[in-house]
Order: C-alpha cells, then sequence, then structure tokens
C-alpha cells in the first residue's frame, strides 16, 4: 500500500467531515429524492395555513385507515387514531403490538408558520383606497411582506355558530392583495433609518379595494369591499371580531436551479418536517406504538390550548398507557421523541453568521441540533449525549445521510422549537430537521436531498 493511500485511509477512519448528500447516493435514489418532492409540493400547496395543514394531514391519514379518535375510546393494538384539536393541531397514533413498559416513539413538527393575522377590527379606508391592518404573527422580517402578492385564508366565526371558509388569491383567476412600499425616487428618509425604524408595523396594511359605491361620499370604497363580502361569505365587519384571517404569500411552491436540487416556498418552516413526519407515521410497519404531533403556535412560543405546552399529548399518553395496562409515568420515561423542526443552512452569502465546523449544510442531509436556544444555550433543550448515541445507531444501521449542525455562530441570536416542552414529560428529545436558507421569509429554500432524508431519518426512528 502507498504511504498516500494509508494517510487517506486513516483519515476516513478517523475524522468526521459532512458530506454533500448525493455524493454518498446512487442514481435510483435520485429519482426517489425527486418524485418525493413532487408530494411535498403538493403538500405545500395544499396547505399554506395551520388549519389547511390539519386538513390536509387528515385526508392523507384517513386515505391510511386511520379513524377519529375521542376520549373513552378503547385503544387496542393495531389500531390507528388521530385526536384532531380544534382544526389546528393534531395528533396521529399507530398503536403497536409491543407492551409500552418500554416506551413510545414520538415525533412532533408544528404546522403553524409566519404571516399576517388580520386584526380584529381591521377595515378603513384612507384616500378612497380600503384596507385590512394586520399584525403580524411569529418572527419576521417586515419589508420582506412589502409588494408581494398575498392571499387570505381562514374562517370567520358567526354568532349562530355557524362558520365560513375563506381562500382567496391562490386560484389562477383569484384576486390577491398588496402592502405598498415607498418609490426609490423618495426614500431618501426611509433608507437612512434602520431596518426596525423604516418598516412600522402599522404600515403592514393590505390594500383590498378601490370603486366606490355611487352617490356615497364618505367610506364609499369600503362599502363597496363590504357589500362584496357580504354577498359572497353573508358577513359584515363586526364578524371580523371572531375571524381568524390569515395573509400568506400567494405563490406556489417552485424548483429552483437548472438541476431543480431545491423548492422555494413559503411555510417549509415546517411543513418541511411535518410532511415527512406524517410519510413515516403513515408507512411504518412497526409493532411500536407510534405518535406524531403536528403542533400549533410553535411560532409565538407553543403556547395556548392547541400548541405543545397544552397537557393534550399527556392526556393522550395517559389513555394509551390506561389501554396497554402500563404505569403513564413508566411510558413517558421510555418514551423517545425527535422534534422534527427546520435549522438554518449555511449560507456563503452570510458566511459570517454561521461557525463552518457546526453548521448545517444544505444538500448535506437532515440535520440534528443537539441543542437550541440563545446565547449559552438559554431557553434551550440540551439532549443527552446517551440519546444522541442512541440515535447514531439508528442511523447506521439504516444508512441514513445525516449531519450535526447548531443554528448560527454563537452570540448573534438564538430560536427555541417544541423539543422543550416535550422533553419537560420526561421524555428523552432532540431537534432533529431540513436545514433552511432564508428562513422565515415569505419564501424560503430548502434541498430535495434533504427533505428526502428527512423522510428516510423519520422512517428509521419510527421502524
Ligand atoms: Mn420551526
Ligand atoms: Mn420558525
Amino acid at each position: 500500500m502507498s504511504e498516500d493511500k494509508e494517510v487517506k485511509q486513516w483519515k476516513e477512519k478517523l475524522f468526521y467531515r459532512p458530506k454533500n448528500g448525493y455524493d454518498q447516493i446512487d442514481a435510483e435514489q435520485t429519482g426517489e429524492i425527486f418524485a418525493y418532492a413532487e408530494g411535498y409540493k403538493r403538500f405545500l400547496d395544499a396547505a399554506r395555513t395551520e388549519r389547511e395543514a390539519v386538513k390536509e394531514a387528515i385526508r392523507m391519514a384517513e386515505d391510511a385507515g386511520f379513524v377519529p379518535y375521542t376520549f373513552g375510546m378503547e385503544l387496542q393494538p393495531g389500531a390507528k387514531v388521530y385526536v384532531n384539536n380544534r382544526g389546528k393541531a393534531l395528533m396521529l397514533a399507530v398503536l403497536g403490538e409491543q407492551t409500552l413498559d418500554h416506551g413510545c416513539v414520538i415525533a412532533g413538527a408544528h404546522v403553524d408558520s409566519p404571516r399576517l393575522d388580520l386584526k380584529q377590527t381591521p377595515m378603513y379606508e384612507d384616500s378612497e383606497l380600503a384596507y385590512f391592518k394586520t399584525h403580524y404573527y411569529g418572527g419576521i422580517k417586515k419589508y420582506q411582506w412589502l409588494t408581494i402578492p398575498l392571499a387570505l385564508h381562514g374562517v370567520v366565526a358567526l354568532k349562530d355558530g355557524s362558520k365560513v371558509t375563506v381562500r382567496v388569491g391562490e386560484e389562477e383567476s383569484d384576486p390577491v392583495f398588496y402592502i405598498t412600499d415607498l418609490l426609490p425616487h423618495l426614500s431618501q428618509e426611509q433608507v437612512t433609518k434602520t431596518i426596525a425604524e423604516g418598516f412600522p408595523a402599522e404600515n403592514l396594511n393590505l390594500l383590498v379595494g378601490g370603486i366606490p359605491v355611487k352617490d356615497d361620499d364618505k367610506d364609499a370604497v369600503k362599502r363597496g369591499v363590504l357589500a362584496i363580502l357580504n354577498a359572497k361569505y353573508g358577513i359584515t365587519e363586526e364578524d371580523f371580531i371572531s375571524a381568524e384571517l390569515e395573509a400568506v404569500p400567494a405563490v406556489k411552491a417552485k424548483d429552483v436551479g437548472f438541476d431543480r436540487a431545491f423548492v422555494a416556498s413559503y411555510g417549509h418552516d415546517d411543513r418541511v418536517c411535518t410532511y415527512p413526519e406524517i410519510t413515516a407515521t403513515l408507512q411504518t410497519e412497526t409493532d411500536q406504538t407510534v405518535l406524531c404531533i403536528l403542533a400549533d403556535k410553535e411560532e409565538i412560543g407553543s403556547e395556548g390550548n392547541t400548541g405543545m405546552q397544552c397537557v393534550l399529548i399527556n392526556d393522550l399518553l395517559n389513555e394509551i398507557a390506561k389501554s396497554y395496562g402500563v404505569n403513564p409515568s413508566v411510558l413517558r420515561e421510555h418514551s423517545k421523541c425527535i422534534s422534527a423542526d427546520v435549522t438554518a443552512g449555511y449560507d456563503p452569502a452570510y458566511a459570517s453568521a454561521f461557525e463552518e465546523m457546526n453548521a448545517g449544510f444544505v444538500n448535506s442531509g437532515v440535520t440534528m441540533n443537539k441543542f437550541t436556544g440563545a446565547r449559552g444555550k438559554s431557553g434551550s433543550n440540551d439532549a443527552s449525549a446517551e440519546y444522541i448515541g442512541y440515535l447514531r445507531g439508528v442511523f447506521a444501521k439504516e444508512n441514513i445521510v445525516w449531519q450535526t449542525g447548531e443554528l448560527g455562530r454563537v452570540d448573534l441570536g438564538g430560536g427555541g422549537t417544541v423539543a422543550k416542552f416535550i422533553a419537560n414529560m420526561n421524555i428523552d428529545t432532540v431537534d432533529m430537521g431540513v436545514p433552511v436558507l432564508s428562513m422565515h421569509a415569505p419564501y424560503e429554500l430548502i434541498s430535495k436531498a434533504d427533505l428526502y432524508t428527512a423522510h428516510k431519518a423519520f422512517s428509521a426512528f419510527v421502524k
């Protein structure tokens, strides 16, 4: 053996180097990766909001034989059930043949994404233009939401208990909505401000109409728009008080690049983990018990009765434990969870925001974040070495392409996920998800290879 070859072999044995996913797969797998991405793109276009994601997930689950569960129902091994939490969050459960003394496997992702919610009194007219006022939801860079087509999705709940569903801006023939920006010619003051000062939230107002009703001098445009809404949905201005209407980018998911390596879309965070989690759960043939959680309100701290902090998951675990005759504390103690959420992909255009040795690289596979949080890991779930060691074994057995990473350079910022709320229940939990470029932008970017490795990794986990 030549000396060079020997050195190379030693390095291969001893060094850890994340590799490009495409270097580790064959042509057949490339076909699978691309085919899988087509299903994901359809999911993205159907599921623009948390409510629509839950609806779409239920449709997929029912096709796979899942039935709705209500508390008190018996849970037999072999059953496949789902719990629909107020149409905004969902849990799928596959009840295994195995006893639950050694716990179950849990995958948790979230289905809400940053967006612009309508205020409860949203409507006004100024200079004969009708607008809806918005209140942003989640962490956004406000200027990114100006001058792009926006669609309106959501529900209006009426006093009589009925509910109107709204979805405008997605069909080719639909109108869209629009937030204006100042022309560069007159922006000398705007461009010298900081980004935080230059784009106040109270300027994020959707243009929704411009034709005045004849013979009416005040608020004639607003009246015209309200008349259209009344004819179409039977609602009046007061009904917005009990509405949840969300403005989201009216742009479909698209392949990016001549080689179509990437998918750009609204809402990759966190549908790019939600979708693989659902497909892994629906396809599993395990004899273990699997729980797939699709949570709401992650982007604002997992609060409320549809967020991950709600006791509902614990209630379901208690019911499962009861059905199997197992102490629920023992079930939780031995359960394992992957908190499936996106991470920041290394972006060479903003290299200084990352620390290259510990960044998640796009195309190098689904990325594990041992911890999240900010500064000194504040607010983080910091998974144990033992649990990560266990998962390395699971992934090695199935030849999963994956990498380790952390969300950007230390001291620059940070973030959290649902991981800590699941871990708080005495469940081993680690964050793992697809690296995203331009995270939280109206149109985010992911790699098809990373998406597919997420499906493979979650499938190995629930096997
Ligand atoms: Mn997320
Ligand atoms: Mn997010």
